[in-house]
């Protein structure tokens, strides 16, 4: 990297800070391999000249748009070239054609109007300022230029901008593929309007975010040969089930369940509302509103929108029947029957939400009380009822809660596809990812794990898309590349998920045999891995494990891991909700032939997990992807605050420090033959006079100064898109 230039008194240098994680300084005493710097904060510090950066002293106030731009491509230059931007509400800045998205925390609606849509039609990146339409326009000319798909991954963790991103694009791949003289119910409509459909049934407020995404997104625009929007698909992946019946303060659960409370008065008689506070699925948490959301407008916002995605009135009425019938579910409880191990309803109060619950369910009362109470086992052709004791009954209930609005969920999705209709005529699609970011808590569950996969499986194909970009700029400019390395994450997928004997497959064994508990599966991982250079055992642990993340060590507690990863429903309430009253109820609960139920016997979340995204890196990995890092520059979600350990720490796990890393690696400085012969002229007076041709004087200039470690491209057309916007004459490629 660069700190091999030359390092003297009076440099201006950036020095590791452990407040602010780097700051500036001059240097005013150099000791072999120890300087002395006065920083700007007015304190001294003595550092090893490797852990000193140069700071590039003409560095303009207002930041560079595009880092691959800065003098000095390194930690420190990156951080302070997004802060002063930041500081200007700059918040998009390119590192070649990643775009960096830093959360403004405060509207700035100029932005994103109509008229800034007009603007950056069909400019060249690059052009104007930094922009997810620029982003957009760019996959959108080029799918059409070149008949390829192309995809946009918008990545960043909770509370960083990627939802709010991923809306901007879409709006803007709507604006350049929709049919504006078309009056009604548009694919394009359809397309934006699913956003705040799958928001209020998706998203709930949690510490990091007060609209999170509590499920991941693949939206697959199709377009056809004219270049207009012909279709569209959504993928979700992994919906927090959890959530439904478990909350803390001051998180919220979905934000449907608080609309729906907030409903007009016929629709509370109706649906057999009240207040948020009276619900034991809301309660367990004091946040029951949102500063500046009004639930009773999200409420009638949310019909509306399921009007546009083709969710008809009745359906409408069915989906929240069924969201307040989870919340009267909920209120159910029980205590000790007569039975030993047994459990009966509580009191009147459950009696009464029992009653309210099966009739918005339209199932039969005692059958939904006997679902909750008691067990068939069917042992040796006999079945056998056994009773619940009444904790047993509470995980019957949640469990039921859980699935009724995953399946819910499940069904929201594949009606919007269907009423959108796919155009199996399409020939190339963009695809915008919106998936949640790496996570590291102070307990990391099965989620985390699952969600942690897919961002090891996105870092491979983002780090293999950029080498290969670098490569294949290098093989045009006709420059030698082999030394350049870079890491593969393939070890850490492997021991993941590799088949037979990866983490997902030893659970799934696990899962199946009888009376294995979370110790045994620890245990098995233990032996399994005990040499594996990216797994380890926590010393204090006698259950949990780490594994070494590209982006960090996380330590998984695998208490719950075996439940959350069995996906089957409970006979019995399989049974009760397919024998519904309401077509809609019994939809989601179809019967299964005798032979699936025996071959889906077991099946499990990690597994099938681990397919949806297998295909979604196959889809991916058909396209041309471009990239959208969300950084979220505090955790305060406030304005005008940019904390610069936290944003260094997110630019690590994006990978955008690998990708400039992986540039470094290379020849990151790059001049064109004129600006060379214009700055470095003065070193050779003589040469300058003796040639007017550039490329020969450079050479020339070159060999007198004896400099190594440089390369001289004659290709003749430069490699990179940026590059060929500013300059035609070929490139000079140079390292210090
Ligand atoms: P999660 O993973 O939790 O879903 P996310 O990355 O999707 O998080 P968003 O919901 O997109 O995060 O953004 C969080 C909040 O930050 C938004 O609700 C909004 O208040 C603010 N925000 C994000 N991007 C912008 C923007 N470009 N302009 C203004 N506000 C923004
Ligand atoms: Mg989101």
């Amino acid at each position: 990297m660069a700190t091999q230039v030359h390092i003297t008194v009076g440099s201006q240098v950036w020095v590791e800070d452990p407040d602010v994680a780097w700051i500036d300084g001059e240097v005013i005493e150099v000791n072999g391999d120890e300087i002395e710097i006065k920083c700007t904060s007015g304190k001294s510090v003595v550092a090893k000249v490797s852990n000193v950066y140069p700071k590039d002293a003409e560095a303009s106030p207002c930041g560079v748009d595009d880092m691959t731009r800065l003098a000095y491509l390194h930690e420190p230059g990156v951080l302070q070239n997004l802060r002063s931007r930041y500081d200007m509400n700059e918040i998009y800045t390119y590192v070649g054609s990643i775009l960096i998205a830093v959360n403004p925390f405060r509207r700035l609606p100029h932005l994103y109007d109509k008229h800034m849509m007009e603007q950056y039609k069909g400019a060249a990146l690059g052009d104007l300022n930094p922009h997810p339409f620029a982003v957009a326009d760019a996959a959108y000319r080029l799918m059409m230029r070149d008949r390829v798909s192309q995809a946009i991954l918008v990545s960043g963790e909770s509370g960083a901008g990627k939802t709010e991103s991923t809306k901007m694009l879409m709006r803007y791949l709507a604006y350049m593929g929709g049919r504006a003289e078309t009056e009604g119910r548009t694919v394009e409509q359809q397309v934006l309007e699913s956003n705040p459909v799958l928001e209020a049934f998706g998203n709930a407020k949690t510490v990091r975010n007060n609209n999170s995404s509590r499920f991941g997104k693949f939206v697959e625009i199709q377009f056809d040969e004219s270049g207009r929007i012909s279709g569209a698909a959504i993928r979700t992946y992994l919906l927090e089930r959890s959530r439904v019946c478990q909350i803390s303060d001051p998180e919220r659960n979905y934000h449907c369940f608080y609309m729906l409370c907030a409903a007009p008065p016929e629709d509370i008689e109706r649906f057999k509302m009240g207040d948020p506070r009276m619900f034991h699925y809301l309660n367990q948490s004091n946040c029951f509103e949102l500063d500046d959301v009004d639930d009773s407008k999200e409420y009638l916002d949310t019909r509306r929108a399921m009007d546009i995605v083709g969710i008809s009135p009745d359906e409408q009425d069915a989906i929240f029947r069924v969201v307040a019938a989870i919340l009267h579910l909920g209120n159910v409880e029980f205590s000790e029957g007569e039975e030993t191990d047994s459990s009966v309803l509580k009191d009147e109060k459950s009696q009464f939400h029992l009653k309210t619950a099966a009739e918005l369910f339209m199932c039969d009362d005692k059958a939904l009380e006997d679902s909750l109470c008691k067990r068939v086992i069917v042992t040796r052709g006999e079945s056998i009822v056994k009773n619940l004791n009444p904790e047993a009954a509470v995980l019957s209930r949640d469990a039921l809660a859980k699935i009724v609005y995953s399946r819910l969920f499940d069904w929201l999705v594949n009606k919007i596809n269907c009423s959108i209709g796919q155009d199996p005529h399409s020939k190339f699609l963009i695809g915008v990812l919106d998936i949640y970011g790496f996570e590291s808590f102070k307990t990391n569950s099965f989620e985390q794990f699952c969600i942690n996969l897919t961002n090891e499986k996105l870092q491979q194909h983002f780090n293999q898309h950029v080498f290969k970009m670098e490569q294949e700029e290098y093989t045009k400019e006709e420059i030698d590349w082999s030394y350049i390395e870079f890491i593969d994450n393939q070890d850490i997928l492997d021991l993941i998920e590799k088949k037979p004997g990866g983490i997902i497959a030893l659970l799934d064994e696990t899962c199946m045999l009888p009376r294995s508990t979370h110790e045994t599966f620890a245990q098995k991982l233990y032996q399994t891995f005990k040499d594996h250079p990216r797994f380890s055992k926590p010393k204090f642990s006698q259950s949990g494990f780490t594994i070494h993340h590209y982006a960090g060590d996380v330590t998984y507690q695998t208490e719950l891991f075996l439940d959350k990863n069995k996906d089957y429903v409970v006979n019995e309430h399989q049974a009760l909700l397919n024998a519904s009253e309401c077509h809609f109820v019994s939809s989601l609960f179809p019967l299964l032939s005798e032979d699936s139920s025996k071959s889906s016997k077991f099946s499990s979340i990690g597994l099938r997990f681990k397919q949806q995204l297998q295909t979604l890196l196959e889809t991916l990995s058909a396209t041309e992807p471009h990239y959208v890092r969300c950084v979220k520059p505090n955790n305060l979600l406030k304005p005008a605050i940019f904390e610069n350990s936290n944003v260094i720490q997110q630019l690590r796990c994006g990978g955008v420090l690998e990708a400039i890393r992986i540039s470094c690696a290379g020849y990151p400085t790059r001049r064109t033959f004129d600006e060379f012969v214009d700055r470095f002229g003065v070193l050779a007076p003589e040469i300058i006079k003796e040639s007017s041709d550039e490329v020969i004087t450079s050479k020339r200039i070159l060999e007198k100064v004896d400099l190594r470690g440089y390369q001289v491209s004659e290709a003749k057309e430069p490699a990179s898109k940026l590059d060929a916007a500013l300059e035609k004459s070929p490139l000079l490629i140079w390292v210090m």
